[in-house]
């Protein structure tokens, strides 16, 4: 595996390794069992595989947890290096936004509602970064996972809309034996939050067999959730999105 920081760097790479399909796994770092469940796939579909770590800035409002989001640079280049990983991209901001953070793409209709309601900048951000990875790594194969379903449609159709020649692939959501989604933010959880988050898919998959998003969020509320940002329905599934403490999670359920 190498480890390449620049484009310069990155094609040149590319090119040395020959015109096999190229899977991408886009990250943001502190990988874990969900993450390689997506370079697996990647493994499968692609001859080649790149994964790229960037904690992307566009996609973080002020207040949200840019700052302390989790980097372990090392680990991750060691844990996708025992994976058979080809190229690990990891560009800084000065390569990722050499012109300012401005974006020629936004978020289309896919972004509408759920997590925009919460997060309003999120999704621009997310297709700010993604379309700008995907021009540097120039993948013919990406893998989102479905843990964040909505910014998967979102990436999809941001692929539809600017023709991109990349197909986008659908990996399952990883869970540890509890049924909770592994999540790099899990890491800011208390010893006393883990065991209230561990009943957030358990609600959801409630909610996926009565319909009753309103009661979900009630549950929630009562199992020690400090605030839900909601629980709700959408692309035959239910979705929701629940704090504890300073920890936001997010997880869906297919009806
Ligand atoms: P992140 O590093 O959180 O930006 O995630 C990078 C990619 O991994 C995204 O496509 C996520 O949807 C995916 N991912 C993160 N956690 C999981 C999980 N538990 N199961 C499946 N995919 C995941």
């Amino acid at each position: 595996m190498k480890i390449v920081r620049t484009i310069e760097e990155l094609d040149a790479y590319r090119n040395e390794l020959g015109n096999g399909s190229l899977a991408y796994v886009p990250t943001m770092g502190a990988l874990h069992e969900g993450h390689l469940s997506l370079v697996s796939l990647a493994k499968e579909k692609g001859d080649l595989v790149a994964v790229s770590i960037f904690v992307n800035p566009t996609q973080f409002a002020p207040h949200e947890d840019f700052d302390s989001y989790p980097r372990m640079e090392e680990e991750d280049a060691k844990i996708l290096e025992a994976e058979g990983v080809d190229i690990l991209f990891i560009p800084d901001e000065g390569v990722m936004y050499p012109d300012g953070m401005n974006s020629d793409v936004k978020a289309g209709s896919n972004a509408e509602g759920l997590e925009t309601t919460f997060r309003p900048t999120f999704f621009d951000g997310v297709v700010n970064v993604v379309y700008r990875l995907f021009d540097a790594v120039k993948p013919d194969i990406a893998i989102f996972g479905q843990k964040d379903f909505q910014q998967q449609q979102v990436v999809r159709q941001m692929v539809e809309e600017q023709s991109l020649p990349i197909e986008i692939i659908a990996a399952p959501i990883y869970r540890d034996d509890s049924g909770l989604a592994l999540s790099s933010r899990n890491l800011y959880l208390s010893a006393e939050e883990l065991p209230i988050a561990r009943q957030l898919n358990v609600v959801l998959r409630e909610a996926a067999k009565t319909g009753d998003t309103d009661a979900a969020e009630k549950v929630l509320l009562d199992l020690g959730f400090d605030k839900i940002d909601y629980v709700a329905s959408r692309w035959n599934r239910i979705l929701g999105a629940a704090w504890l403490g300073k920890t936001r999670l997010i997880d869906n359920i297919a009806i």
